[in-house]
């Protein structure tokens, strides 16, 4: 498999850099170890028995657009219907995606070939430096393992992961050294209100749910609890609601290597605290919880605030939310990072030159 640029991951940044290559001619192939795109904004369908399931949001609940690059790139998603205003995580105007998270990335990697459940193990030096696709990426699919073959390729994994793929000896390794994202844990809790009392009432469930969340977010160590109902194009059919509780960078880290079950006892134990003396929330039954790990959430410290992306002339280069200024949330930075080294390698020209030798 050939192309003009490989991009290891399908999350904002890799989902980006192929939109903008692709819009510019090149051949893309990216590759993802997870089983579809969005990285860390990935939705869940919680399966509730029979035909009944619900979608929620694991990672990255809203859209926040600070810089005009980001909110004019916006614009055509909002104008077609897919992103829309929504109050998002409390206190905050932000917008979210209509229906699924991974709608976006879905939509922005479009024309790329994309091949999921692909896990790269390593990025092969330069083997023939005058050859047009001289870097070799060997990956995992399906029990095989496969190699690519481009003049280019983009690394939008994590720092931590990005460092373990790169060659031995390249200068980024030692750049990305005291890089860190911060781990956060996430449960999703499902719940329904008896039918006898409440027949087909969303209203309800969505007002209780509110008010719910209002006090778990209250609650040390929760960082946020969002109402999944309250998304656009979410489908939570009669008396079903869910929430989700994002609990805080710090507190994840301290019981990071708890098992899930003891985390959704700890989320389900909040919900308990938060609805004594809040008598109308209590005919919320639990249905199903579901916990999520996140390794990497977000960037903790960030030494690359100075720098859009790295590049060398080699073509290698890295992108992604752990680059750019502070005060844009990781989403926006993986956009404004994944534009700028798209731009980059576009006026570098040698993009054009590997196609023209392919
Ligand atoms: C719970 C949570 C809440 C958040 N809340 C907010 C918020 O409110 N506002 C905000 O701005 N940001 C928020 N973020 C952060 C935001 O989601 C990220 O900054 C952004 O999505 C990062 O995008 P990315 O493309 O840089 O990285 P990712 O989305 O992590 O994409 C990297 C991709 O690389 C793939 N990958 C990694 N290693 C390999 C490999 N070896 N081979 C193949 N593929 C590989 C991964 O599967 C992944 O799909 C939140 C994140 C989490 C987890």
């Amino acid at each position: 498999m050939r192309g003009d640029v490989i991009v290891i991951g399908s999350g904002m940044a890799g989902a980006t850099v192929a939109h903008r290559l692709t819009a510019a001619g090149a051949s893309v192939i990216i590759l993802d170890k997870a089983r579809g795109s969005g990285g860390r904004m990935s939705s869940k369908r919680v399966s509730l028995g029979g035909d009944l399931s619900v979608t929620v949001d694991l990672g990255c609940p809203a859209i926040e657009a600070k810089s005009p690059d980001f909110q004019d790139f916006l614009k055509s998603f909002i104008a077609d219907g897919l992103l829309t205003k929504s109050s998002g995580a409390p206190g905050r105007d932000s917008l979210a995606v209509r229906g699924r998270s991974s709608a976006l990335t879905r939509t922005l990697i479009g024309a790329a070939e994309v091949r999921f459940s692909a896990k790269v193990l390593s990025i092969r030096a330069p083997f023939q430096p005058e050859a047009s696709h001289r870097w070799e990426v060997v990956y995992e699919q399906g029990g095989k393992t496969l190699q690519a073959w481009a003049s280019h390729v983009v690394i939008t994994a994590p720092p931590e992961q990005a460092q373990a793929l790169l060659p031995e000896d390249h200068v980024f390794r030692k750049a990305l050294n005291g890089i860190h994202l911060v781990p956060q844990w996430v449960c999703a809790l499902v719940f329904s209100l008896p039918a006898a009392e409440h027949s087909d009432r969303q209203e309800d469930v969505v007002t209780m749910l509110k008010a719910l969340a209002r006090r778990v977010a209250m609650h040390p160590g929760v960082e946020t609890a969002i109402v999944e109902n309250e998304k656009p194009g979410r489908t939570f059919s009669g008396n079903l609601g869910a929430l989700t509780v994002h609990f805080a960078p710090g507190w994840s880290q301290v019981h990071i290597d708890e098992a899930k079950d003891r985390i959704a006892r700890q989320a389900q134990e909040l919900v308990r605290l938060s609805m004594d003396g809040f008598a109308d929330s209590k005919s919320l039954e639990l249905v199903s919880s579901h916990v999520h790990r996140w390794l990497y959430s977000q960037p903790g410290r960030l030494t690359l605030a100075d720098q859009r992306y790295l590049s060398g002339d080699e073509g290698l280069s890295l992108c992604g939310d752990y680059f750019g200024a502070t005060e844009f949330g990781g989403l926006e930075r993986a956009f404004l990072s994944a534009s700028a080294l798209s731009e980059a390698l576009q006026s570098s020209g040698s993009l054009s030159r590997a196609s023209a030798h392919a």
